[in-house]
């Protein structure tokens, strides 16, 4: 009989993103063969993690401080805001170095279908953002994607009788993609050519 434990392993490897069955079962494999400090950093890794990084209670980003860095920073520009899908769009933007501006991650794009409504995307905060700071522009940074559409059509019909310009990301990224697969000059063009709502 196959060791429970290495079944449970399994099991939870195989719910993550991107990772199926068989892969789970390699990676379960190698993990405990390796037997080595590496398999328990990796370990340890996780659970500092997880015990250490929450979201920012201004911008929703994931950060091991709150307010988060880029909150904290007074360099950068209050007027431009960046609104993004995930803590990973906010590094792709600052790999980029052409952004000042502030972020605010959203953390989902709206799908009816999928339960995710726009307390999941915590529009409250980001109302509230928008009320406690001299936001000039929100630039919309979501994938082209359905969802992304949809986000995009209810954050400019909410906001439509505010003086905020609302900006969107130009269509040189092909719809359907992920920003995050998007290289930096691809996404910097993208960025520098947006449009406005
Ligand atoms: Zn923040």
């Amino acid at each position: 009989m196959l060791s429970p434990k290495y079944r449970k392993l399994q099991d939870s490897l195989a719910g993550l993103p991107g990772i199926g069955k068989k892969t789970a079962g390699r990676l379960a494999m190698h993990i405990i063969t390796q037997k080595s400090t590496n398999s328990l950093d990796i370990a340890n890794a996780i659970t500092d993690a997880i015990q250490s990084i929450s979201h920012c209670s201004i911008c929703n980003m994931l950060s091991e401080t709150d307010p988060c860095p880029v909150c904290e920073d007074k360099e950068r520009d209050n007027r431009l805001l960046c609104v993004v899908e995930n803590t990973l769009d906010v590094y792709l933007f600052e790999e980029i170095h052409s952004f000042k501006g502030r972020y605010f991650v959203l953390g989902h794009l709206l799908s009816p279908m999928h339960g995710i409504g726009p307390d999941e995307i915590r529009f409250d905060l980001l109302t509230k953002y928008l009320q406690d700071n001299p936001v000039e522009e929100l630039v919309l940074a979501l994938s082209p994607s359905v969802e992304g559409e949809t986000t995009i059509s209810f954050i400019a019909e909410q906001l439509e009788k505010s003086s905020i310009r609302i900006s969107r990301l130009s269509t040189g990224l092909p719809f359907g993609s992920n920003i995050e697969y998007a290289n930096s000059v691809t996404l910097a063009n993208a960025f520098r050519n947006r449009t406005n709502l």
